[in-house]
């Protein structure tokens, strides 16, 4: 629910509160910044900072990308660019900040919603997933790849995909786990043997296959090595690009 602070002030802005988490921010003009946020009651939402460029502003200050923030902004529907005016921060993942590796994964967190998220979509489930990666990245103890291959599955899902692994699409062959699978975009799994008469873009390895199902088993502690980890994001990577034409990959994990 928005919680809306005062009534409408003219026929079309609400003064909205909300919480939301930084995606990134530009400058604008001289003096002011764009940034992107991914907010719980409206998600994502683009904000001016007027005046966001000065050391002297506070909201400009906080406004650093994976800062969790609640704010208060101006919302018009006829613009594209809503008015932040007041913000204060309820987190800082400091630990994220000060491990490349973490970053990297957060980062590449934030660009699936900048990259696949249209705007003023509400989804709380999305917002709560991504607070909880961002905690959860933060906390030192935690594998940062482990935790990304969990969210990359979570988030097709969420955004209304599914990685289909469940049976061979072509003969409704169950037991796939011992066989070389191959994988089409469009349609799903096939086995071993409806691969020799049917396109696929992709080879399936039992060791990717078995790594993908503990994933969206959400299975947890299911042991395998970092390369495995590496080819399921990179498959489901393709998968995203399959399904959306602008999206080419995560830039984030190509700068590690
Ligand atoms: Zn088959």
């Amino acid at each position: 629910m928005i919680f809306i602070l005062s009534l409408i002030i003219s026929s079309m802005t609400n003064i909205l509160k909300t919480e939301a988490i930084v995606l990134n921010k530009i400058n604008y003009g001289d003096t002011s910044k764009i940034v992107n946020l991914f907010t719980k009651d409206t998600g994502k939402v683009s904000v001016i900072i007027k005046g966001g460029r000065d050391s002297k502003s506070k909201i400009g200050k906080i406004t650093d990308p994976l800062n969790y923030l609640q704010i208060i902004y101006y919302q018009k529907d006829t613009r594209e660019i809503q008015l932040l005016t007041e913000a204060d921060l309820l987190l800082f993942f400091h630990n994220i900040k000060s491990d490349i590796d973490r970053l990297s994964y957060a980062s590449a967190t934030l660009e699936l919603f900048i990259k696949l998220i249209p705007e003023n979509e509400y989804n709380l489930r999305l917002f709560k997933g991504l607070l909880k990666i961002l905690g959860l990245l933060d906390d030192v103890t935690t594998s940062p790849i482990d935790l990304f291959c969990s969210f990359l599955m979570f988030f097709i899902k969420e955004i209304g995909y599914e990685i289909q692994l469940e049976n061979c699409v072509i003969c409704g062959e169950a037991t796939l786990n011992n066989l070389s699978l191959g994988y089409n975009y469009e349609k799903g799994i096939f086995c071993n043997s409806c691969k020799k008469n049917n396109f696929f873009e992709t080879n399936i390895q039992t060791e990717l296959f078995n790594y993908l199902i503990s994933l969206k088993t959400n299975k947890k502690n299911y042991e395998t090595n970092t390369k495995v980890k590496e080819d399921a994001i990179k498959f489901m990577e393709k998968f995203l690009k399959y399904h959306f034409t602008d999206f080419k990959e995560l830039q984030s994990l190509r700068l590690k």
